[in-house]
């Protein structure tokens, strides 16, 4: 695909750019979701509903969204599940935010500002300051849900004067999320200001869907900053972008299966999960029925007996992508001495004997062996033994589906701020391993 942004000289930057202008349309799970759906429309995808009967013949390319954020997508395989699994490739859309509070409106000493609720683990401080802008869903009483962003920067959370806080470099700025991370998002000008729900209103009538404050019943509204991703470093090698956690993972899993080339015994599948940064527990989150009732229906379908899905599971695996914790150089001693994954310098294994990250040494081999074949030096992490590990969608699809699995990512700073750094040399690696995986992937036996 030949990139419009691309200078002479950078093409190697051409997967970033590609990468960038994702999670640039990407502000909310909503709209990763809708992304994707592009994405796989274009390539042959159509979607289904899970409420239908479905007809799964090999070769098929599907998709079924679940709850606006969530998508399972599938290339149903030359050969039966029961003879030849699936290769799952897993993500989460989501990423830690401010979610607009149901009614929002506030006055404050002749400001306009919005109530939110924090989404996640947010580093609060990095979303001071920022042009943020707002966008989602908004569900009207007639039935209809639609995506919905202002764009611009509406709002923005104003840090206080160093000369009203002068102990701040000295004791570190603590916020309390209530009272302090609150918007502005105008000035009262006079008694005809408009109410959030009425800026809402005109912004969908803009959008061309008419409705009222009345037809409103409800939203699912997120801050994001309007900045977008950009290029950085003396030397290219850095992304500077919001939600690479785990955006940039949702981008590679989808370019795998696009790029995979022909379809093979296994099916493949990649399954992008909202809630993974508020613990996974939804209909359509990692601890929610939606990949396994998946799984067995497709496994169902070629006709291979009453034991198709317990034999499909257990010639399967899945590989849950998200990013990890390169070494901080100003912070050496928080990564353990013998483990500490550089940014730009390949895809990390993650390791936890504790199973926060489910990769076990059978699994840690097929996606050694995948990097072998594509000449890619994978990294390894492990957390430091007095620290406790963040986790993943890994371990808690692995527990719900009984299918062997690998945690891996790409390598990346500042993960939970508003804006991350990740390896501009990263992405094309992860991207050819996971299609390595898709095309080769040995599964091991589940006694192993
Ligand atoms: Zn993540």
């Amino acid at each position: 695909m030949s990139d419009p942004t691309a200078v002479s000289g950078d093409t190697w930057l051409a997967p970033t750019r590609d990468l960038i202008r994702f999670i640039d349309a990407s502000p909310t799970p909503y709209h990763a979701i809708a992304e994707v759906v592009q994405r796989l429309s274009a390539a042959g995808f159509s979607q289904i509903d899970e409420r239908d009967h479905w007809k799964v013949s090999p070769g098929d390319k599907r998709y079924i969204v679940k709850s606006g954020g969530s998508i399972v997508a599938f290339e149903a395989g030359n050969r039966a599940p029961a003879e030849s699994g699936f290769l799952i490739l897993g993500a989460h859309t989501d990423s830690p935010n401010f979610r607009v509070k149901p009614q929002p409106d506030i006055s404050s000493v002749g400001y306009r500002q919005i109530g939110v609720e924090v989404y996640g683990g947010v580093l609060l401080t990095t979303w001071m300051d920022r042009d943020l802008s707002i966008a989602g869903r908004v569900s009207l009483v007639d039935g209809k849900s639609h995506l919905v962003s202002f764009e611009t920067a509406v709002c923005r959370i104003p840090n206080l004067a160093i000369h009203l806080n002068r102990g701040v470099n000295k004791n570190g700025l603590v916020l309390n999320a209530e009272t302090q991370m609150r918007p502005i998002l105008a000035m009262e000008m006079d008694t005809s200001d408009k109410n959030f729900v009425a800026r809402i209103a005109a912004k969908l009538e803009g959008q061309g869907v008419k409705a009222t404050p009345n037809d409103i019943a409800a939203y699912d509204l997120c801050l994001f900053d309007t900045q977008g991703g950009a290029v950085g470093g003396a030397d290219a090698e850095y992304l500077h972008s919001a939600r690479l956690d785990n955006l940039a993972s949702c981008h590679a899993s989808v370019e795998a299966l696009l790029g995979a080339g022909d379809t093979r015994d296994a099916t493949r599948i990649v399954v992008l999960y909202d809630h993974e940064e508020v613990g996974s527990r939804s209909d359509s989150g990692a601890q929610s029925r939606f990949l396994l009732s998946v799984l067995e229906r497709v496994a169902a379908s070629y006709g291979t007996g009453d034991q198709a899905v317990a034999r499909a599971l257990a010639r399967s695996m899945l590989v849950s992508a998200d990013m990890a914790h390169a070494v901080h150089p100003n912070y050496a001693d928080k990564h353990d001495g013998q483990h500490q994954p550089k940014i730009s310098h390949g895809p990390v294994l993650k390791i936890n004997a504790s199973q926060s990250y489910a990769t076990d040494g059978p699994a840690a081999a097929v996606f050694e062996a995948a990097c072998q074949a594509e000449s890619v030096k994978p990294q390894r992490f492990v957390s430091r033994s007095d620290m406790p590990c963040g986790s993943t969608i890994g371990p808690i699809s692995a527990a719900r589906t009984g299918i062997r699995t690998v945690d891996v990512g790409n390598p990346m700073l500042s993960m939970h701020s508003c804006r991350e750094t990740s390896g501009t040399r990263d992405v094309d690696p992860m991207i050819r391993v996971m299609k390595r995986l898709f095309r080769e992937a040995e599964i091991p036996a589940p006694s192993n």
